[in-house]
């Protein structure tokens, strides 16, 4: 069996990777294993933020439709459920995580299944989710002192790949193979922070300036357009920064030959319809467009190679692992490689009240977003400015159909809001 190492990495939109398209030159080492790999041109989040998305992927089914953000709750929902690390270390696998980002650490059970899983925090046990809790009550003199801490300190969410990158190896060095490794790297979450060395689009002063300035914009307040590329280039500057660890890893890793993964969780905003980020405790961006929901995602080394341009969604993240591996896959979603349908569904929350999307390759249409539906050409208009429902009544009829069978099986009519 094949070792598999899983990359994620926070907060990535697809349209800021060069192999995507993009204008400047992000993840040449990610382009190199597109081109000889597989990758996918309409990957979708399996929800936004982290822990949605996230349990989705290692479990074949989307996370629950709650807005709180308990820890007991997603620990619960794990109980339930089987995990991807579960399977594999049943196969043999030796499984193990570096995962820097709170709310896919153990405390959100995602842990479960992983022999060894470095989440970074510092406190243990009762003390952390007191703190944690009174940082989601929206306590800002808690969440200000914490966060202070860890940014001066790099440490926990702040932690830049090189203070871990040793660690990594020497658990591939401990352990038996064939092995499973999940690395996420928060470097590409805000703040943005490269260092000096892969600076290239920002300025040291952009970088600080930009950050804090991040923290002072929402839904109303938006920065001009010279202010938002600057914004830009200090994010582009840590997404390069990030392509930095994949490529020395490979290297590194050559004489274990996994197969890699590489994908995002979901992406980020840039104020492109009025929000920055991906939803946060403070500023709710829980929306369905492209740039919070189209990821990257690239197979390497795992002897398939080319691009497929329907859509996937990253709950298919399980059984893709499993059938390269040769397994079959008793998880409930299908694979990336056999997928035949052309269309896939993202969700959210927001105060109680859910929003849906469907997403096929050139068309998508959104319910419970808006005071009505949503349906865009995305071929013609990416940027998702011209809702086009009345224009095209019987695709949008369909869309809709779609929509509301989901809802019908998995959501209850009762968390839905909007005229459809
Ligand atoms: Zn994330």
């Amino acid at each position: 069996m094949r070792s598999v190492v899983l990359i994620t990495l926070d907060s990535v939109r697809a349209d800021h990777c060069s192999f995507m398209g993009y204008r400047r030159k992000t993840t040449p080492t990610i382009d190199r294993m597109a081109r000889k790999g597989l990758y996918f041109e309409n990957a979708i989040a399996a929800g936004i933020g982290t822990p949605t998305s996230m349990m989705g992927a290692f479990t074949g089914e989307f996370a629950p439709l709650i807005d709180e953000m308990s820890p007991e709750i997603w620990r619960i929902e794990f109980a339930k459920r089987k995990t991807l690390g579960q399977v594999l270390s049943g196969f043999g696998y030796s499984t193990g995580a570096f995962v820097p980002n709170v709310f896919a650490s153990r405390y959100f059970g995602f842990n479960k299944g992983f022999q060894f899983f470095h989440d970074f925090l510092k406190d243990k046990g009762k003390i952390y989710e007191k703190i944690f809790k009174l940082v989601l009550r929206n306590s800002k003199i808690a969440f200000a002192i914490r966060s202070s801490v860890s940014y001066l300190l790099r440490r926990e969410a702040f932690t830049p790949w090189e203070k871990y990158y040793d660690k990594i190896i020497r658990w591939i060095e401990k352990v038996k193979e064939p092995f499973f490794l999940w690395v996420l790297l928060m470097d590409t979450h805000y703040p943005y922070l490269a260092p000096r060395k892969f600076r290239k689009w920002g300025s040291f002063w952009d970088m600080y300036y930009y950050n804090w300035k991040l923290q002072h914009v929402n839904f109303e307040d938006r920065l001009c357009e010279k202010e938002k590329q600057r914004l830009i280039n200090v994010y582009d500057d840590s997404l390069r920064y990030t392509d930095e660890f994949i490529r020395r890893f490979l290297k590194d890793l050559e004489s274990y030959d996994p197969v890699y993964i590489i994908h995002s969780d979901h992406g980020e905003g840039f104020g492109e319809h009025g929000y920055y980020m991906h939803g946060f405790v403070r500023n709710k961006a829980v929306c369905l467009y492209e740039e919070l929901i189209h990821i990257p995602l690239v197979i390497y080394n795992a002897d398939i190679g080319g691009k497929i341009s329907t859509p996937v969604s990253l709950s298919g993240l399980s059984p893709t692992i499993l059938e390269i591996i040769g397994k079959t896959s008793e998880f409930p979603s299908e694979s990336f490689l056999s997928n035949n349908s052309a269309w896939v569904i993202v969700r959210t929350i927001e105060s109680g009240r859910a929003k849906i999307a469907v997403r096929m390759k050139n068309w998508k249409y959104i319910l419970g977003q808006k005071d009505v539906d949503e349906l865009y050409n995305l071929r013609k208009d990416p940027k998702e400015r011209e809702n086009l429902i009345h224009e095209h009544p019987r695709l949008a009829d369909e869309m809709r159909k779609i929509a509301k069978s989901h809802i019908k099986r998995e959501i209850g009519a009762s968390k839905m809001g909007g005229k459809s």
